[in-house]
C-alpha cells in the first residue's frame, strides 16, 4: 500500500492528458508551417498523453497559448545580445513566445522542437545527445548533427515537470 499509492498518483499524473495550444504567425509559408508542425508532432509522438492544437493567427501579448513568431535572425541576435542564437523562447502575459527565423540556414531540424520544449517548461540538458541540449551539436567525426526529436531524457524531463504540477 505504501508503494501503491505513490505509484497510482504517478501513473495518474503521467497519463492525464495535456493539451498545448500553439499559435503560428500568419507570415509563415505553407512549407515552413509544415516543418514546424512536423517538429511539434515529434513531441506528441514521444509523449502519448500530449496533444498539440494549433491555429494561425496574429499574436498579441495576452493571446493564450504558445505563440510562434517569424522574425529575422538579426532581430533574435539583437534581442538576446548574441550572434549565435538561432531561436529563443520568451514569456508574454498570455504564455510563451518562440522567435524563430525559418529562412536562416542555421535553423536546423529540431530547432523548433527544442524551443517548444522550453515553451512547455523544459530546461537545458547537459547531455549533448538530447533535444534539450543548449547548443546545436555537430561532429563530423563521430555523431550526426543534433537530436531533432525528444530522447528518453527529454521525455523524462517532460514527465517530471507534469508530476511536479507544472
Ligand atoms: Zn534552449
Amino acid at each position: 500500500m505504501r508503494l501503491l499509492l505513490p505509484l497510482a498518483a504517478y501513473l495518474a499524473a503521467a497519463l492525464s492528458p495535456v493539451t498545448v495550444h500553439v499559435v503560428y504567425d500568419p507570415t509563415f509559408t505553407p512549407a515552413e508551417l509544415a516543418v514546424l508542425r512536423a517538429e511539434a508532432r515529434a513531441w506528441t509522438d514521444a509523449v502519448p498523453s500530449l496533444r498539440v492544437v494549433d491555429r494561425i493567427a496574429e499574436c498579441c501579448d495576452d493571446t493564450p497559448g504558445t505563440c510562434v513568431a517569424r522574425v529575422p535572425r538579426s532581430a533574435i541576435d539583437d534581442a538576446v545580445g548574441s550572434s549565435n542564437t538561432v531561436a529563443v523562447t520568451a514569456q508574454r502575459p498570455g504564455g510563451p513566445i518562440v522567435y524563430i527565423d525559418p529562412e536562416d540556414p542555421a535553423t536546423r531540424s529540431g530547432t523548433f522542437a527544442h524551443e517548444l520544449g522550453h515553451a512547455m517548461g523544459l530546461m537545458h540538458d547537459k547531455h549533448r545527445h538530447t533535444l534539450m541540449y543548449a547548443t546545436q551539436y555537430c561532429s563530423l567525426l563521430r555523431d550526426p548533427c543534433d537530436w531533432p526529436v525528444p530522447t528518453f531524457r527529454d521525455v523524462s524531463q517532460w514527465y517530471i515537470l507534469r508530476l511536479e504540477g507544472k
